[in-house]
C-alpha cells in the first residue's frame, strides 16, 4: 500500500474515530439528561404536589382556608399525571375531594383522600425507582461503548505511532547510506525496498542510477586503462630511453631502453625515489642533475658492450588544472637521445682531419723550403715578375700552413689530447710576443697597434704557447675586419677580482648581435664574412683558454668595432 494511502487511511480512521466517541458521549449524555429531567419533571412535582395536599389536609381540620392550597395543588397533580394508573388514582383523588368540600364534616372522605394521595406517591416512587434503574443502565452502556470506541481509537493511533515512522524513517535512511556509498565510488551499491509503496518506486529509479554511473565508471576506466596501456606501449617501443619523474622525483615510469642503459630491473626503479637511487647510482645522479649544470656536454654510457653516448633533454611537465588559473609543475621527462652513430662520424672525421693535416705539414714545410732556395741569391737571379710569383706562394703557403695548424689543433681539442704546458707566466711577455708577431701585417694595412698595460701586473698561471696563439688569433681578426689606417687596441690589467683581463679592441665593421652568442661555436663564421678563413679560431681560442681555468667573451656594436677579452 501507498504511503499516502496509508497515512490517508490511518489519519481518516483516527479523526472518525474521535467524531464517532463524541457522539457516542453527546448521545449518553443526552439519554442521562433525559432520564434525570423525566424523574424531575414527572415524578418530583407529583411528590411535592402530594406532601402539599396531605399538609393542607391537616390544615384543614382546623383552618379551612387550608383547601385552597389543597385545591392549587391538585390542580397541578392534574396537568402532570405521567405514570400508567396515575390517572385513575388522580381522578378518585379529585371525586373524594370534591365530595369533601360539599360536606366538610364527612369523616369518612378524609382517610379516603389520603390513600388516593398515598397511591399517587406510590406510583410516582416506584417509577422514580425503575427510570433511576434506566438512567444506570444508559450509563453503564455508554461506558461500554465509550471505553469500547477509545479502546479501539487507543489500539490504531499506537499501531500508527508504531509502524508509520520507522516505515517513512528507515527507507529514507538505507537510501542516505547508499547513496553516501555512492559518492565514495562504490557503485556497486543497491536498496530493495519490499512492500509496494512510493520507496519501491524511488529504489528502483535510485538502482537505475546507480547502474548507469557503474557502467560510465567502468567504461571511462576502462578507455583510460587502454589508453595508459597505449602509451606505456609506445613509451617502450621508443628507441630512445625514457625516465618520467614526479613533482618529487618519484620514478614514474622508465622504458626498457632506459632500464637496459641503467641495467635496472623495472622493480628497483619504478615507484622509487630517484634522489635515494642516485645515493648509489652514478648514472641516475647525472640523469637527474639539472641540464644547467650537467651542460650540453653528452652522457657517456657503456652498454652492450660498447660505449655510446646519449644527449640528455630534460622536459619539465605542467599542467593548468581545470577551472584554475595557475600552472602546476607536476613533474619531469628525461630522454636520452641516442647520438652514438653521429660521435663515431665524428670521430672518423676528427680522424681524417688529423691525418690530413698532420700530412699535408711536410709538402707546406717542403715548398716553403723551396721558396727559400729560390729567394737566395746563390740560387740565381730572379726577375721582378718571378719574385712576385714566389711571394704570392709564400703567401697561400703561409695561409695553408695556418689553416692545417688550426685543423690540428682542433682535432686535438676534439678528442680531449690539449697538451697543456701550464707555468707562471708574464702577461706582458705573451701580449708583446703576440703583437710582434702581428706587426708585419697591420703595418701592411696601415693599422696602429697601442698597447695598454696596469703597472704592476701579477703573474698568471698560463701556457704561454697557447695563450700567445689566442691573442693573434685576436689580434689576426681585429686587423682583419679593421678598415685601412684603423685602430688597433690591446689592453691588460688586473680586475679586483685578482684576475687579469686581456682585451684587443678594433674599430672595425662590428658583429651583428644576433651572431655573438655563437661566434665561438666551432666552424662558425658571420654570414656575408670573408671565407678565407676555417671559423675554428675563436672556437679553439675557447677551449684553449677554458682549459686554463679562464673564460672568454666578446662585446660588439654593428659599424663601431669588436673587443674580444679573455680572463686568466
Ligand atoms: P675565421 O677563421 O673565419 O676568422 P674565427 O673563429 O676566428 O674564424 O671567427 C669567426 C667569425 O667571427 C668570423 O667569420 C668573423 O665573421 C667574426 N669575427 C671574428 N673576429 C671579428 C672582429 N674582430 N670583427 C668582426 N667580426 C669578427
Amino acid at each position: 500500500m501507498k504511503i499516502k494511502t496509508k497515512l490517508t487511511l490511518g489519519v481518516g480512521m483516527l479523526f472518525a474515530m474521535i467524531i464517532l466517541l463524541a457522539l457516542l458521549g453527546t448521545v449518553y449524555i443526552n439519554a442521562l439528561k433525559k432520564d434525570t429531567e423525566n424523574i424531575l419533571v414527572d415524578n418530583y412535582n407529583t411528590l411535592e404536589y402530594s406532601r402539599n395536599m396531605l399538609l393542607a389536609l391537616d390544615e384543614s381540620q382546623h383552618n379551612p382556608a387550608a383547601l385552597q392550597l389543597f385545591r392549587d395543588n391538585l390542580a397541578g397533580q392534574l396537568l402532570n399525571i405521567t405514570e400508567p394508573g396515575e390517572r385513575e388514582a388522580t381522578t378518585s383523588l379529585d371525586r373524594h375531594f370534591k365530595a369533601l368540600q360539599q360536606n366538610l364534616t364527612d369523616s369518612s372522605l378524609r382517610p379516603q383522600i389520603r390513600r388516593d394521595i398515598s397511591q399517587v406517591m406510590q406510583l410516582n416512587m416506584s417509577a422514580i425507582k425503575r427510570k433511576s434503574v434506566v438512567a444506570g443502565n444508559t450509563a453503564a452502556s455508554a461506558t461500554l461503548w465509550i471505553v469500547s470506541v477509545g479502546t479501539l481509537c487507543f489500539l490504531f493511533a499506537f499501531v500508527l505511532l508504531v509502524n508509520l515512522p520507522g516505515n517513512i524513517a528507515e527507507p529514507l535512511r538505507e537510501l542516505t547510506e547508499r547513496i553516501r556509498s555512492i559518492a565514495a565510488q562504490n557503485y556497486s551499491q543497491r536498496v530493495t525496498f519490499g512492500s509496494n509503496n512510493e520507496f519501491r518506486e524511488l529504489a528502483s529509479s535510485f538502482n537505475t542510477m546507480a547502474e548507469k554511473l557503474q557502467e560510465y565508471h567502468s567504461s571511462n576506466l576502462s578507455s583510460l586503462l587502454m589508453e595508459k596501456k597505449r602509451i606505456e606501449t609506445l613509451i617502450n617501443n621508443m628507441k630512445d630511453p625514457v625516465i618520467g619523474l614526479d613533482e618529487n622525483q618519484q620514478v614514474l615510469f622508465a622504458n626498457q631502453e632506459a632500464l637496459s642503459i641503467l641495467s635496472l630491473k623495472s622493480n628497483d626503479l619504478v615507484g622509487k625515489n630517484a634522489t635515494e637511487i642516485a645515493e648509489r647510482n652514478d648514472l641516475i645522479r647525472s640523469l637527474i642533475q639539472p641540464q644547467g649544470t650537467a651542460g650540453k656536454e653528452p652522457v657517456k654510457i657503456y652498454a652492450d658492450q660498447k660505449e655510446s653516448y646519449f644527449q640528455k633533454e630534460i622536459i619539465p611537465i605542467g599542467i593548468t588544472p581545470t577551472g584554475e588559473q595557475t600552472r602546476l609543475q607536476i613533474g619531469n621527462v628525461i630522454i636520452l637521445k641516442n647520438i652514438t652513430p653521429f660521435k663515431e662520424l665524428d670521430f672518423a672525421k676528427t680522424n681524417f682531419i688529423a691525418t690530413v693535416s698532420h700530412e699535408l705539414k711536410t709538402p707546406i714545410a717542403s715548398v716553403k723550403m723551396s721558396l727559400q732556395l729560390l729567394k737566395n741569391k746563390n740560387t740565381g737571379p730572379v726577375n721582378d715578375e718571378q719574385r712576385q710569383l714566389i711571394e704570392s706562394i709564400e703567401e697561400d703557403s703561409n695561409r695553408l700552413l695556418k689553416i692545417t695548424g688550426e685543423l690540428l689543433n682542433m682535432t686535438q681539442v676534439e678528442t680531449g689530447n690539449i697538451q697543456m704546458n701550464i707555468q707562471e707566466s708574464r702577461p706582458a711577455d705573451i701580449v708583446h710576443y703576440a703583437m710582434d708577431a702581428v706587426a708585419f701585417h697591420a703595418e701592411q694595412k696601415n693599422i696602429r697597434l697601442e698597447l695598454y698595460t696596469g703597472e704592476d701586473l701579477p703573474l698568471v698561471k698560463a701556457d704561454p704557447e697557447k695563450t700567445s696563439w689566442v691573442m693573434i688569433n685576436f689580434l689576426t681578426n681585429a686587423i682583419r675586419y679593421s678598415r685601412e689606417h684603423g685602430q688597433v687596441t690591446v689592453t691588460v690589467r688586473q680586475e679586483d677580482t685578482g684576475k687579469v683581463l686581456f682585451s684587443v679592441q678594433d674599430n672595425g665593421k662590428g658583429i651583428d648581435p644576433r651572431y655573438t652568442g655563437r661566434i665561438f661555436d666551432r666552424y662558425f663564421q658571420v654570414p656575408g664574412s670573408s671565407r678565407s678563413g676555417t671559423g675554428l679560431g675563436l672556437a679553439i681560442s675557447k677551449e684553449f683558454i677554458e682549459a686554463q681555468g679562464g673564460s672568454v667573451g666578446v662585446e660588439s656594436e654593428i659599424g663601431r668595432g669588436s673587443r674580444f677579452y679573455f680572463r686568466l
